[in-house]
């Protein structure tokens, strides 16, 4: 393993640009005069969430970015923000004042559940990618899990990581849960390119042009 294959323009970009959208969107949260504003605050943590999801995914796919990605990145970037859907839903309500009344953390807060849906996701996606041939199809076990770890990581600052019915962490740090959350994106980055090569494909682009080197040596 080279650290240049790790440390790549797009890569250091991406976790340059997470870490400010973390430590910005916290500073929103509570410097801001708004911050005791519940639309505010709900409309603030929502964007960063979906943002620190977007730039999880970048991390994850690096420098083969291309236009088809776009699409796993918006997902992630959807689904690390919908995780706080579960207030609307316990609360019974659209109201975000009813909301933010809710004495106990909703469902999709729960970490125990991911690796559950992990495993289902990873069961079921070469029958998800038949209904919907495309590539996002193949990903989405591990979209889902950068999606679903970072809200999770980033909520762990005010209550820590919640596993029930086993209990929960103490809150992280500031800079755990920034640590964390660039760096996850990284390991599934590195495990997929040095260890699991067929987990997601990232290596095709380098694959592709060192078949197009072989065939032009053979000419
Ligand atoms: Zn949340």
């Amino acid at each position: 393993m080279h650290l240049a294959d790790l440390y790549q323009p797009s890569i250091l970009l991406s976790q340059l640009l997470c870490i400010c959208v973390c430590f910005g969107g916290d500073h929103l949260l509570s410097h801001s005069n708004l911050a005791e504003v519940a639309v505010y605050r709900a409309l603030t943590d929502s964007t960063t969430h979906c943002l620190v999801g977007l730039l999880s995914w970048c991390i994850v796919i690096g420098p083969s970015i291309q236009l088809k990605s776009v699409v796993e990145i918006a997902l992630c970037g959807l689904l690390a923000c919908s995780v706080d859907v579960d207030h609307f839903i316990e609360a019974k309500s659209l109201n975000v004042e009813d909301v933010v009344k809710l004495d106990h953390r909703p469902f999709l807060h729960n970490s125990s559940f991911v690796p559950f849906i992990f495993v289902i996701l990873l069961c079921l996606r070469q029958f998800f990618h038949r209904i919907l041939p495309m590539p996002v199809m193949l990903r989405l076990p591990w979209i889902f899990l950068i999606a679903f770890s970072s809200h999770q990581i980033r909520d762990a600052t005010r209550r820590g990581l919640w596993f029930a019915p086993f209990g929960s962490t103490p809150a992280l740090p500031q800079c755990v849960y920034v640590g964390l959350i660039v760096t996850i994106p990284l390991i599934l980055r590195l495990c997929s390119m040095h260890l699991w090569p067929d987990m997601l494909h990232l290596q095709e682009k380098s694959h592709d042009k060192k078949s197009l080197r072989d065939s032009l040596i053979q000419v």
